[in-house]
């Protein structure tokens, strides 16, 4: 049997990136969403089980501890975040291919691990600016969280070189089309 194949989106927070993911959901295609585990807490509506699993400290450690993690990094101080073995196993028994929502290490490392089996894909915002006001606007984060996250952009930005396609997400419906064309052609190859 062919070995699945698993598609990556990494990007700055606020770039869009969960906007287009669930739009790709949306599409037909045979994908699953691949929950992550966080200690951060949960923001505005967000569910254990649907957009990430929510840990304690405590329980992430564990995880770590009994190498049940398929990658996991320290995102923001004191904030881990990580795809756990179990996930990709449950999606790939469906028959599905997995679609990650990870940070650029993550990406990478995921990348390294599965090569031509894995499609990376970077979402650049037009600017750090409009990424401000979509943090902003999303109205989901506190202040220092805002600018903790800004303070990073830059940094997660040099890496996109790095992957397999980059896409500015500037006009919404132009990148989530740009997406479905990349994933798509990805998945008939
Ligand atoms: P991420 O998952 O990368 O952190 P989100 O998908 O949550 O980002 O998007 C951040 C905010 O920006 C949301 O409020 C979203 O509705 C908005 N947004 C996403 N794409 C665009 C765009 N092209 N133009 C304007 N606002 C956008
Ligand atoms: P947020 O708190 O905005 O949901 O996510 C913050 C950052 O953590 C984003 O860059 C997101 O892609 C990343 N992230 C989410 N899940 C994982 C994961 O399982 N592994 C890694 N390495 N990063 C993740």
């Amino acid at each position: 049997m062919e070995q699945a194949k698993l598609i990556v989106f990494s990007a700055p927070s606020g770039s869009g990136k969960s906007t287009i993911i669930h739009y790709l959901m949306q599409q037909g295609l045979p994908l699953e969403f691949s929950i992550s585990a966080t200690s951060r807490p949960p923001r505005g509506q967000e569910q254990h089980g649907v957009e990430y699993y929510f840990l304690s400290p405590e329980e992430f450690r564990e995880h770590i501890a009994q190498g049940d993690f398929l990658e996991y990094e320290e995102v923001y101080p004191d904030r881990f975040y990580g795809t756990l073995k179990s996930e990709v196993g449950r999606i790939g028994a469906k028959g599905k291919v997995c679609i990650f929502d990870v940070d650029v290490k993550g990406g990478l490392n995921i990348k390294r691990m599965y090569q031509d089996r894995a499609l990376t894909v970077f979402i650049m915002p037009p600017s750090v600016d409009e990424l401000r006001r979509r943090l902003e606007g999303r109205g989901t984060d506190a202040r220092e969280v805002i600018e903790q996250r800004l303070a990073k952009a830059e940094y997660e930005m040099s890496f996109a070189s790095q992957f397999d396609t980059v896409i500015v997400n500037d006009e919404l419906s132009v990148a989530q089309q740009k997406a479905l064309e990349t994933v798509s052609g990805f998945l008939a190859r």
